[in-house]
């Protein structure tokens, strides 16, 4: 992965407001194709705001997003979707009365970037990646536990091949036990999110553990972006405290 490759997901100055409330000033990150970007920062520091405003789910104030250098910021989500970004939404989000097969052949049919005749196929991958829920393929998903509902939601994602995956605190709700599985899932990195550019956003260090780089959010504004093995213990006490902090570590 060089410096120089143009990056897959660009994000320029971007600002997002609820109303007069600016929730996210100039945010600016770059990923690359098969990069994991950790997206770190406390309650309400903006990242869930940060992450909707990409998937044109909330309204951008100000900025440019592209994807493989195709503007993607003020098209419709749906548009978005089919760009190939796509969202793992906080709280997961599967059709509860629908069993686990029938979750991931609409998430496949409804994308249009997973051609029907290799559906088949795909879902064989997604259970393979995620046997947990191989098991539970005739289950409705409602009835799964939070851990099997992640696997599935991140299921949902892969199928439809994105370029770029959003993943908002995968941990949520979880137990630590069972954010160690989802963890070790992501650990396998090269099948789960080869060749796709992802941002990881948790408000815990768990996310260091597999990612490339770090971005930490304090009160909607980037305070540090650089490589995960360089966070240091004081910047992230900065950051969720709530301290000014110049980047340093
Ligand atoms: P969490 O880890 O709790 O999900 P977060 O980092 O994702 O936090 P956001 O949910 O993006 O943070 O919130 C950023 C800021 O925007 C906070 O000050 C929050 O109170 C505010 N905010 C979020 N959603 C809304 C909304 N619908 N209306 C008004 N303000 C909002």
């Amino acid at each position: 992965m060089s410096a120089n490759q143009n990056p897959t997901l660009m994000i320029d100055q971007l600002s997002v407001s609820y109303g007069h409330v600016k929730a996210v000033s100039q945010f600016s990150l770059s990923v690359q194709a098969g990069e994991v970007v950790a997206l770190l920062g406390p309650n309400g520091a903006g990242k869930t705001t940060t992450l909707r405003a990409l998937s044109g789910l909330l309204p951008i104030q100000q900025g440019r997003v592209t994807l493989n250098g195709v503007q993607i910021s003020g098209r419709r989500p749906d548009q978005i979707a089919r760009a190939g970004l796509l969202q793992v939404p906080e709280g997961r989000q599967v059709v509860a009365p629908l069993t686990v097969l029938e979750n991931l052949q609409l998430a496949g049919l409804a994308s249009r970037r997973c051609p029907a005749h290799e559906l088949n196929k795909e879902i064989d991958r997604i259970f393979s990646l995620f046997p947990n829920i191989a098991r539970r393929r005739d289950v409705a998903s409602g009835l799964l536990s939070g851990g099997e509902q992640q696997m599935l939601a991140i299921g949902r994602a892969l199928i439809a091949r994105p370029v770029a995956l959003l993943l908002d605190e995968p941990s949520m709700g979880l137990s630590p036990l069972l954010t160690e599985v989802i963890y070790e899932f992501f650990g396998r990195r090269a099948e789960f999110f080869g060749g796709v550019a992802v941002i990881l956003a948790e408000q815990s260090r768990i996310a260091l553990t597999v990612a490339d780089r770090v971005c930490v959010l304090s009160k909607g504004r980037v305070v540090f972006t650089g490589l995960a093995s360089e966070v240091s213990q004081s910047l992230m006490v900065h950051a969720y405290l709530g301290v000014e902090s110049n980047g340093t570590t």
